[in-house]
């Protein structure tokens, strides 16, 4: 048997408006579509999409796949043993890791004939609804843009700067849909706690990652004073960074980009629930290939932050979809991405 093949090209992804979090703002993001091919000519699609905050930018990504192709596996199904060699080989940049891991599965659910989520034996009606990200921004720019997301009803809204309360009440102001906060490290312990009673009169629902990543038994105390599930995002990479959340906050948020496979975000997930803990998935700033990749495990979440398509502007690939908020299953085989027409 022959070595799988890998391509790649670079995809230049713009939002439809400025995306502004606590540490940083864009309009483009630059992923890389990686393809895997076995000897058939048979395509697996995976999407890198490099995270900044991990030092990774699209040449490290590059250099990491460089690196990698020679030790390919032979063999689509050996999945657990790619990992480990992908562990091996790949030892930064998560991103990588995880668009090989998405391009492998989709391999195989396309030559088993099955869409992903079935492989795993989802029920794809159970995938929730998700939120629909409003970026920090100015008050009268929030309201336009949440009356432009009238299809969506759960908000998920990034605080963390100066104009935070402002934020808030820009958003009241105009909507009472369900809102979610994301403060992305950007809050002391003590704005936290002062933001905790300001947070429960606007309705929040969810607070995301108050704190910065290693504060954890900050965290923990903010758990312990807020009556609004706390979620980790950075601080929680792989499902060895559970072990020491247990006790101290209400869930974890899984992104691909960040925990570096698909099966390790299952693991993460059987680790969390043993746990009693809530599960979230996340995303970056990607195209329907890593959204897609991301929403087959839907169905075994309790919440979901999957519009980083949405955000875009120029989306060149179709695959999972949003419908008023409810995530929506392709049923092709694999992933079930394709070019956008
Ligand atoms: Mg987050």
């Amino acid at each position: 048997m022959a070595r799988l093949r890998i391509q790649t090209e670079i995809l230049t992804l713009k939002t439809k408006y400025p995306f502004k979090i606590a540490r940083s703002s864009r309009d483009t993001n630059r992923t890389i579509l990686v393809k895997v091919i076995d000897s058939d000519g048979l395509e697996g699609w995976g999407e890198v999409t490099p995270v900044a905050f991990y030092g990774e930018t699209v040449e490290t990504a590059l250099a990491a796949i460089d690196a990698y192709a020679s030790v390919m596996p032979e063999n689509a199904f050996h999945l657990e043993d790619a990992e480990r060699t992908l562990e091996a080989f790949v030892t930064d940049n998560n991103s990588v890791r995880a668009a090989i891991s998405t391009a492998l599965h989709d391999l195989v659910g396309k030559r088993l004939g099955v869409p992903l989520y079935q492989l795993w034996g989802l029920d794809a009606a159970k995938a929730p609804k998700s939120t629909f990200t409003i970026g920090i921004d100015t008050a009268e720019m929030i309201k336009k843009k949440v009356r432009e997301a009238e299809q969506y009803p759960i908000l998920k809204i990034k605080l963390g700067l100066e104009n935070d309360l402002e934020i808030l009440q820009a958003i009241r102001d105009v909507t009472d849909r369900e809102l979610r906060v994301d403060a992305n490290c950007g809050w002391t312990r003590k704005q936290t706690i002062r933001m905790l009673p300001i947070l429960e009169e606007y309705g929040v629902t969810v607070l995301e990652q108050p704190l910065v990543p290693n504060d954890i038994e900050g965290l923990g105390l903010i758990a312990k004073a807020s009556r609004i599930p706390l979620i980790v995002d950075e601080s929680c990479i792989t499902s060895a960074d559970i072990p020491r959340l247990v006790g101290m906050v209400d869930g974890i948020n899984i992104k691909l980009a960040k925990t570096g496979s698909l099966r390790e975000a299952i693991r993460m997930i059987a680790i969390a629930r043993a746990h009693h803990m809530m599960v979230m998935v996340g995303c970056m700033l990607e195209s329907s290939i890593a959204i897609t990749a991301a929403a087959h495990f839907t169905p075994l979440v309790d919440i979901a932050d999957l519009d980083g398509a949405a955000l875009l502007s120029n989306d060149p690939y179709t695959g999972a979809t949003i419908d008023n908020g409810q995530i929506v299953l392709p049923t092709g085989p694999g992933l079930g991405v394709g070019v956008r027409g």
